[in-house]
C-alpha cells in the first residue's frame, strides 16, 4: 500500500490541508491509496500558544474528511500523550503497515523546519517527503534554498494551486469577528460557531 501521512495541529482543519492531501494523492508517481491525517497531541514546536482541545480538533477533522474514501484519521499521536515527534509516528506506521511505502506530506514551511525536528535523517529514511509550496512561487524556488542538506534528492514536489489559508489567520478572523466562510468546509465553520472556539 502507498500511504500518505499528513500531520498537523489542524486547529482548525481548512481547505489548504484538504487540497494538500488531495493534490499529493494525485501527484505522479505517488498515486497514494490512502492519506492518513494525524492530529498532533502536544505539538512541541508550538508550545508558545495554547492549542485547542484534541477532542475539538479531531471532531473538526472527521467532519472535514467525510465523503472522501481515501482520507482517514489516525489518533495515534493523541493517544500517545506527551510531545509529538514525527519520527516516532513514522516508526509506528512502519510496523503497523509492513511493506507499505510511506510518504510524508508537508507544506514548504514544515519542510524548512525539518532540520529542527527530532532525527530528521531517520524521518527521511522512513518516508519520502512530498512537498507543496505555500506561496505563489514558481516550482518551489523559494523552498529549495531552505532545504536541509541531502534532502533535496528525496523531495517530490506536489503540484497544488497555492492557497494562502492558515489556521492562524482563521483563528485571528474569528477573534476579530470576521467571516471565515469559504476558507474551510461549512460543517467545520458551523462546529466552530457552535462550540464558540477561538473567541477568547
Ligand atoms: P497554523 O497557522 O496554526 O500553523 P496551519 O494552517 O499552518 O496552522 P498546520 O496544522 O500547522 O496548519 O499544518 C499542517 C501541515 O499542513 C503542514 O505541513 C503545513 O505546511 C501544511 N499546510 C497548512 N496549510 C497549508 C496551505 N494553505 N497550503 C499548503 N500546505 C499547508
Ligand atoms: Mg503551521
Amino acid at each position: 500500500m502507498r500511504l500518505g501521512v499528513l500531520g498537523g495541529t489542524f486547529d482548525p482543519v481548512h481547505f489548504g490541508h484538504l487540497r494538500l492531501a488531495e493534490s499529493a494523492r494525485e501527484t505522479d508517481p505517488l498515486e497514494l491509496d490512502k492519506v492518513l491525517f494525524i492530529p498532533a497531541g502536544q505539538p512541541w514546536r508550538k508550545s508558545n500558544r495554547a492549542v485547542s482541545d484534541p477532542t475539538h480538533r479531531a471532531a473538526m477533522l472527521s467532519l472535514a474528511m467525510e465523503g472522501n474514501a481515501a482520507f482517514e484519521m489516525s489518533t495515534l499521536e493523541l493517544e500517545r500523550g506527551g510531545p509529538t515527534y514525527t519520527v516516532d509516528t513514522l516508526e509506528v506506521l512502519h510496523d503497523r503497515y509492513p511493506g507499505s511505502d510511506l510518504t510524508l506530506i508537508l507544506g514548504a514551511d514544515a519542510l524548512a523546519d525539518l532540520p529542527n525536528w527530532r532525527e530528521p535523517e531517520r524521518i527521511l529514511a522512513l518516508a519520502r517527503p512530498a512537498v507543496a509550496s505555500r506561496h505563489n512561487s514558481t516550482d518551489g524556488e523559494l523552498e529549495r534554498q531552505a532545504l536541509p542538506a541531502g534532502a533535496l534528492e528525496r523531495v517530490l514536489w506536489v503540484r497544488m494551486e497555492p492557497l494562502e489559508i492558515s489556521g492562524s489567520d482563521i483563528r485571528d478572523k474569528v477573534r476579530r469577528g470576521l467571516s471565515i466562510r469559504y476558507l474551510l468546509p461549512d460543517v467545520v465553520r458551523l462546529y466552530i460557531e457552535e462550540h464558540r472556539l477561538y473567541l477568547d
